[in-house]
């Protein structure tokens, strides 16, 4: 896993950062207060968290999906991009690493706009889909255990409508997966959804070489 874009030279990733990324002084504090947990290589980059805000600023989404929420950067990222009346289902285990997070909604003023669920997230997809709420989302962001990945993406692909994206971190994974002598589960599990993805005709693909790889997938039917 890696917190910053794969495979660039130091140099080169500073001249990107120092050409590219905005970074309000909030997310700032956020990412170097995470970065001190055991667990910090699970931040996403601050490029890529400016992609995302890009992406939710475009598309203007009212109902967004997180599966996967940690300390809460890439959650807070896009409540700040998220028009007025636009809203976040937030799922996550960890109460211990989701109460950073909602310090950091809190002082952004952006609590209201997120419901966090602490379970797991595959029963909160599930009742989601149970309560008539297919087809509703704009947006989802995956970024939680790799061997549910696939579960995840099924849930999510289920929720958002026609035209919504989807996007999953962490695809590239280090590289692991372009190596076949590496077949640990996560490794195996992230390789096997990327073959799958690739082939599946319900969804356009892009997968962008930023932070860990981060895959864009565009609902074209349900
Ligand atoms: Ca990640």
């Amino acid at each position: 896993m890696s917190k910053k874009t794969l495979g660039l030279p130091d140099p080169v990733y500073d001249y990107l950062l120092s050409v590219s990324v905005r970074e309000p002084a909030l997310l700032k504090r956020l990412r170097e207060e995470t970065a001190k947990l055991p667990m910090a290589m699970m931040q996403i980059a601050p490029e890529q968290g400016q992609l995302l805000s890009l992406l939710v600023q475009a598309l203007g989404p009212k109902k967004c999906l997180e599966v996967g929420v940690f300390t809460g950067y890439s959650s807070l990222v896009v409540a700040l991009a998220l028009p007025a009346d636009g809203h976040i289902t937030a799922c996550d285990v960890s109460e211990e690493w989701t109460s950073v997070a909602r310090r950091y909604w809190q002082e952004a003023g952006v609590s209201q706009k997120i419901d966090l669920y602490l379970a797991p997230a595959l029963q909160t997809l599930d009742r989601l889909v149970a309560h008539g709420q297919a087809g509703t989302y704009d947006f989802a962001f995956i970024d939680a255990d790799k061997e549910s990945y696939w579960g995840y993406f099924e849930r999510a692909l289920t929720l958002l409508r026609v035209g919504g994206i989807a996007a999953i971190d962490n695809t590239l994974w280090s590289g692991r997966p372009a190596d076949p002598k590496i077949d640990d589960a996560d490794t195996s599990a992230i390789r096997a959804f990327n073959q799958r993805l690739f082939k599946d005709t319900r969804v356009r693909v892009s997968l962008i070489p930023i932070g860990d790889g981060m895959t864009l997938a565009l609902k074209l039917r349900d």
